[in-house]
């Protein structure tokens, strides 16, 4: 199983994808879908996708979601055979532009190598960068092609996966791969009704996302659960598990789904004390559960820490933990000196493993009362155990 876990996740993080022009991961998603009869595909009138068991009807599902894009150029027009004009749509900082070694991507696998020759800032009413991209031979470019940071394809190294997109094709391979064991396994008391919405155009202000909220894709009682990669700090290091992310950058998510994931994630950690997770606010970036709370969902995130985030390698090391040990994890700082590059961004491996257990242990019980009493309850029976406490009230 974690075979077929980690083909989705090289396969998927290779993917050419940018903002509005996410067809490669929609192909992928379809291809995926027509080779299960139990699943069905359906797609709002703004291309967001949503996965559901065939026949499901619960009014309440629990709701995984991942965002198909990724910063990247989209072409805007031909200037002529070796310069093309393109839009770069996401937040990468200017300083890695100017000389940084670019592939235009083509039809199938066929792509052609250039440089970021310019990069101007965006004019009103224009609201992204521009760049000019030249080729040493000669290119035909449509508008609208994708131009993609020329990384190498995705590798796992010593439990590592560098891959030119784990923001958010990590996040989706785990969505995928979780929805997959739970549709195999038979429904039972207690089992949410699990299902997967697949937004465009996340990295320019997550307009895919309020696009499905506007567009009547998402039941008004689901519970969403947004699954990212986001920016790892010294105190939330890769490899010290996926993390419960309490709030981002702009918002807090809500307390009552925060709270039983975490309870998720604690009971495996019960039953197996090699489980490593974490619960932090990551304040990186703002993610699409902040954009579903303010549109009236109830929502949270779980996410994978990430190194090099939107492909910036600014040269400080990144935070590794170690193995967990009598509770508590050791980091351990790797050093790598090097300057500000883009370099492929990079995930642990065990924690997207963990990130899937998760998932589906969340799938499995997040809807059984008996499993999981929501934290009202607790509170009213440690009450009724202790208030004697409170009996002498003559203080
Ligand atoms: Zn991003």
């Amino acid at each position: 199983m974690q075979a077929r876990h980690e083909k989705y996740l090289l396969e998927l993080t290779g993917l050419p994808t940018a903002t509005g022009r996410e067809g490669r991961v929609v192909d992928w998603i379809e291809r995926w879908t027509r080779r299960r009869r139990s699943v069905e595909l359906h797609r709002d009138r703004y291309g967001n996708l949503m996965l559901k068991r065939v026949g499901s009807r619960s009014r309440k599902p629990i709701v995984f979601t991942a965002h198909m894009d990724h910063p990247a150029f989209v072409v805007v027009e031909q200037i002529d055979s070796k310069q093309v004009l393109a839009e770069f749509r996401g937040g990468v900082q200017d300083r890695y532009f100017v000389g940084s070694r670019v592939r235009l991507r083509l039809g199938g696998a066929e792509s052609r190598p250039g440089r970021v020759l310019r990069l101007d800032a965006p004019v009103k009413p224009r609201l992204d960068k521009r760049a000019v991209i030249g080729f040493a031979r000669p290119v035909t470019a449509n508008a609208g092609d994708v131009i993609t940071w020329d990384l190498a394809p995705p590798k796992i190294v010593r439990g590592l996966l560098s891959a030119p997109a784990c923001d958010d094709l990590a996040g989706l391979a785990a969505a995928i791969a979780a929805f997959e064991v739970l549709l195999k396994a038979a429904p039972r008391p207690g089992a949410a009704d699990v299902r997967v919405l697949l937004t465009r155009a996340e990295e320019v202000g997550f307009i895919g996302a309020i696009g499905a909220c506007k567009s009547g894709i998402i039941p008004k009682a689901a519970r969403l659960i947004a699954l990212e990669t986001s920016k790892s700090f010294a105190d939330s290091p890769i490899g010290a598990g996926p993390i419960v992310r309490v709030g981002d950058r702009t918002a807090s998510f809500d307390p009552g789904l925060t709270y039983c994931v975490g309870q998720v994630a604690q009971r495996i950690e019960q039953r197996d004390p090699g489980f490593n997770w974490q619960r932090k606010l990551m304040p990186g970036g703002t993610c699409e559960a902040t954009a579903y709370q303010a549109l009236g969902y109830t929502a949270t995130c779980l996410c994978l820490p990430l190194g090099n985030y939107h492909n910036m390698n600014d040269g400080t090391p990144m935070v590794f933990a170690g193995a967990k040990r009598s509770g508590r994890s050791k980091a351990v700082a790797r050093a790598r000196p090097c300057k500000a590059k883009i370099d492929a961004e990079v995930i642990s491996l065990s924690d997207y493993h963990a990130l899937v257990r998760l998932l589906i242990e969340a799938g499995k019980t997040l809807d059984h009362k008996a499993h999981l009493p929501p934290l009202r309850r607790q509170l009213d029976t440690l009450f009724a155990r202790r208030r004697g406490l409170l009996a002498d009230t003559s203080l």
